[in-house]
């Protein structure tokens, strides 16, 4: 797993949040309604509560906004899922703990890596699926949602189906993996924070803006986190968009339980 934050957080241009602020206000005001525009945030490869996690909850936790979170099974021990319950009140309805694979790792042979791909049988999709929530609901209880993140934002048209047949309520991937349309709701992604792949800040901070002016206009915004690749700035960044997110009306941070299906508008 790599930690090493992303160029944009290592060379943070120092007016990178009044970019980011500008385009997010220029672009909501562009709106012709003042409908609040719904907003999602998800966090991934939750497991660990390493000091980054409950920084990352903390945060969340005093500003009051909704967060999902995308746990990996194998990750999470009843001893860790203790030391989350004493940062925080899991069973609050701003958390959203849902399942991220089974064990985060990649069974395609080649090309993008996914762990429910195309290149798994049906019945290994299914185990992996059914131990996944099973170990989720036995380690945390009702605070867990049947809501699925495929590890890397991806997985197979089999792995929809199941998803389907099993009775969860959701999936959630990268905006574009949309083949066709998913027999369930998909709250898909459309800003990444911290895996961005330009070569230089500026660049990062150009396309992160590009994705939030094109999220505003679908009218649909929702924004995944990594918290193993956040340092102080990646902190101080989120802190900031916290803060002028709950502050502006013209915004609505749901979470996956209470958003229903992502429709434009
Ligand atoms: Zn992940």
């Amino acid at each position: 797993m790599k930690t090493l934050p992303c160029i944009l957080y290592r060379e943070f241009p120092a007016d990178g949040f009044k970019q980011i602020q500008q385009t997010l206000t220029g672009a909501v005001n562009r709106r012709k309604t003042t409908r609040p525009l719904p907003l999602l945030f998800r966090a991934d490869d939750i497991g660990v509560p390493s000091v980054n996690a409950l920084r990352l909850l903390k945060l969340f936790s005093n500003y009051g906004v909704p967060l999902c979170l995308a746990v990996v099974p194998t990750w999470l021990t009843a001893i860790r899922w203790e030391k989350f319950k004493a940062h925080v009140d899991t069973t609050s309805p701003q958390w959203c703990w849902h399942q991220h694979g089974w064990r985060h790792a990649n069974h395609q042979p080649s090309g993008k890596k996914a762990e429910f791909g195309a290149a798994r049988t049906k019945s290994a999709l299914r185990v992996d699926l059914i131990r996944g929530r099973d170990r989720l609901t036995s380690v945390m209880g009702s605070d867990f949602s049947p809501f699925f993140t495929p590890p890397w934002n991806r997985c197979s048209e089999e792995t929809l189906e199941l998803l389907a047949e099993l009775g969860y309520r959701g999936i959630s991937r990268s905006k574009g993996e949309q083949t066709r349309r998913a027999p369930l709701d998909d709250f898909f992604i459309n800003v990444d924070l911290h895996t961005r792949k330009e070569v230089d800040a500026v660049s990062a901070l150009q396309a992160l803006c590009e994705e939030l002016r094109q999220a505003v206009e679908e009218y649909y915004v929702s924004i995944m986190i990594h918290h193993q690749l956040m340092n102080e700035s990646g902190f101080e960044l989120l802190d900031l968009l916290l803060a002028f997110i709950s502050q502006s009306s013209r915004f609505k941070v749901c979470s996956f339980s209470d958003l229903g299906e992502p429709e434009s508008g």
